[in-house]
């Protein structure tokens, strides 16, 4: 029997069609057909006043550390619980992190911890909505406009996804995306960035643009492009907004697909869990979730290990997921040490994630959980 893989990318069908159509365009590089396509299809279901989309998320993240103009010795909150791209984006413009732990039930960052951490030097806090579960952003706004900090969401995991009836990456002055292949939906390797605050269009279509205005120029708006400011090269290809848009376009298909597998796996390992002492995902009532992952809580470290080896030898791929940033080497070197963030510590020994991805089949699914169920703490 073949190995059930951790992830494995989803086809809407429509991925080729738009390739040839790109091809047929004779149009390669960024912010043709294909891409503004893309921008336009996300400014109007989420309703944000810009999308641009972008090589990678991480390069997204980069963008909104520009355009923050954080400086060197800024503080920039963030959870440790996260990818590193969060908080290197920050790095890069010579920022200092400050890693805020997480709450135990959402493993997103701890609202009712972060004034504690605010400082004179802290320019803004970045909350991941990790699995797509929206952070409390009701508290991390109000601690925000009270200390005027800015927001930006890493929304990697949770395009489409709802807190309290609002889309997640409309909160802060800018959210960031990702279409990477583990993403729900993909491009291979891709990002957006949304971006709220109108003030900083103009500004980011800039950046993303080599520090030129040459947007403005494309629109007739200068009568020709130079050099207005720092940035870098953010734009994919067209051949990669073609295939972004068949997946974007399939986004009933694959958010069905993702919402019966999460549901599977949730109603079919209910009793296993519960008899084991391991802990399933909590979505709070007031949440839509995207359905990006499905992870286990086991009761330790060893018991981890154990399944993942378990799981492993039944030819099923589960993987943990985010070592604490701030016990990395890279965090040590910022001051981090064990205990600054205990909840983060323990979860991250404990979590597992189990195969996810849009074209699971009954057959896979039905393999997982027998797998899974054969394991006895
Ligand atoms: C995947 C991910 C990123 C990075 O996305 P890329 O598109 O690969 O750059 C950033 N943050 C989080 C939380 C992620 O899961």
């Amino acid at each position: 029997m073949e190995n059930i893989p951790f992830n494995r990318p989803f086809y809407t069908g429509n991925e080729k069609l738009n390739i040839q159509t790109a091809l047929d365009n004779a149009h390669l590089s960024g912010d043709g057909v294909f891409t503004k396509a893309c921008s336009s299809l996300l400014e109007q279901v989420l309703g944000v006043n810009k999308v641009l989309i972008t090589t990678s998320c991480t390069h997204a993240l980069e963008m909104s550390a520009m355009l923050l103009d954080i400086q060197p010795g800024d503080e920039v909150i963030f959870p440790s619980f996260t990818f590193v791209s969060t908080v290197n984006a920050f790095i890069l413009r010579g920022a200092k992190p400050i890693f805020v732990d997480i709450r135990p039930d959402t493993l997103n960052m701890d609202e009712t911890k972060i004034e504690s951490l605010v400082t004179d030097k802290t320019k803004a806090l970045v909350p991941v909505h990790y699995a797509g579960v929206g952070c409390e952003m009701d508290a991390i706004q109000s601690i925000a406009d009270k200390h005027q900090l800015k927001i930006v969401e890493d929304n990697a995991h949770g395009l489409f996804a709802k807190y309290k009836g609002k889309y997640l990456g409309t909160f802060g002055s800018m959210a960031t995306q990702s279409f990477h292949e583990t993403k729900n939906f993909t491009s291979g390797e891709g990002g957006a960035l949304l971006i709220n605050d109108p003030e900083m269009i103009e500004r980011a279509e800039i950046i993303r643009e080599k520090g030129t205005n040459r947007s403005r120029f494309f629109r007739g708006q200068v009568d020709k492009y130079t050099w207005v400011d720092m940035g870098s090269s953010y734009l994919p290809s067209e051949l990669l907004a073609a295939f972004l848009l068949a997946q974007l376009e399939g986004c009933e298909e694959i958010q069905n697909r993702r919402k019966n597998i999460w549901e599977y796996y949730d109603l079919h390992l209910n009793a296993w869990t519960e008899e084991n002492s391991i802990r399933r995902p909590q979505v709070p009532a007031y949440v839509e979730q995207p359905y990006h992952m499905y992870y286990l809580l086991l009761p330790d470290l060893h018991s981890r290990t154990a399944f993942i080896k378990h799981m492993k030898d039944h030819g099923i791929m589960s993987v943990f997921h985010y070592l604490p940033l701030h016990l990395s080497p890279m965090g040590i070197n910022f001051g981090g040490k064990e205990g600054d963030c205990p909840i983060t510590e323990m979860m991250s020994d404990r979590l597992v994630r189990l195969p996810f991805y849009s074209g699971m089949t009954p057959e896979d699914l039905q393999r997982v959980v027998k797998a899974a169920m054969a394991f006895k703490v």
